[in-house]
């Protein structure tokens, strides 16, 4: 891709995931509305100060754990989180024995079969897409998930998520992790792990994490899982963001 934004720029990483959104947008993998859900994100990602906070470590360390302990887990993939971070998806999905599944927002199967193919450039073999599975509850074509993927899945992984769902995964009995940079969002709420920071700084700590806990035991997961709380988390974020903005608004010259 022809970068836009030379790498001496003080926020070059910031500006460099536009461009590659944007292109995502050319390559019809994102959609125009993925382009202000991420500007949501990085609102939410000036406020955290765009570090991993130790809260994101300890929900990364507890989903982890569930990945591992799921027997049928399933990575959701969307037009941002395709054009984002493919490698690591697919890396992610290989350690784990895991299926890929696109769900995206506004539906349209060529966007679907663009995010498939992209992904698979990446070296993912099979890609799931929605077929007749459905999701009780929700309308329109958002509904339709994979017979063989996310209906059947006890564990789903799905970052940047829309509330509805997630809520109406979670009645159908599924695990929910999401990547969210807004722990007020309603899938940010409802999740059972919540990983309040950037997926593009998640995902490399996820996948590493995956690899040094593979081999554990399962009571020593299940542990994990059970000193997990994910409401005291999300309130550990807020609090996070309300200390940093106490300090940033106290200092005589505030430097942001
Ligand atoms: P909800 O429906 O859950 O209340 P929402 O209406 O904001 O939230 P969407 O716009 O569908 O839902 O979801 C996008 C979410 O993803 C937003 O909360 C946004 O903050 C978050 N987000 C966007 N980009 C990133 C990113 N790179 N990493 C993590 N989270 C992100």
């Amino acid at each position: 891709m022809k970068l836009s934004t030379p790498k001496s720029h003080p926020r070059f990483l910031s500006l460099y995931y536009r461009d590659l959104l944007s292109e995502g947008v050319k390559r019809n993998i994102t959609s125009l509305q993925g382009l202000t859900a991420h500007g949501r994100g990085e609102t939410f990602d000036y406020l955290i100060g765009e570090r991993t906070e130790s809260f994101a470590r300890k929900a990364i360390e507890s989903s982890a754990a569930l990945l591992i302990l799921a027997k049928h887990p399933i990575l959701s993939v969307n037009g941002n989180t395709a054009i984002l971070i493919p490698k690591e998806y697919v890396e992610l999905a290989n350690l784990l024995g895991a299926h890929i599944e696109v769900n995206i927002f506004h539906a349209g199967k060529k966007r679907e079969k663009n995010i498939a193919d992209y992904l698979k450039k990446y070296g993912a073999k099979k890609i799931l897409l929605p077929d007749s599975g459905k999701i009780p509850g929700i309308e329109s074509n958002r509904r339709m998930i994979n017979n063989l993927g996310q209906a059947k899945a006890d564990v789903i992984f799905v970052p940047l998520e829309d509330g509805d769902r997630t809520g109406a995964l979670k009645k159908m009995g599924k695990k929910v992790i999401t990547v969210d940079l807004n722990p007020m969002s309603r899938t940010a709420q409802k999740a059972d792990i919540t990983i309040v920071d950037n997926i593009v700084r998640v995902m490399p700590i996820l996948i590493s994490q995956v690899k040094k806990m593979k081999n554990e035991s399962t009571s020593y997961l299940k542990k994990i899982l059970n000193g997990y709380d994910n409401s005291k988390i999300l309130s550990l974020s807020l609090l996070h963001i309300d200390t940093r903005l106490k300090k940033l608004a106290s200092r005589e010259s505030s430097h942001f």
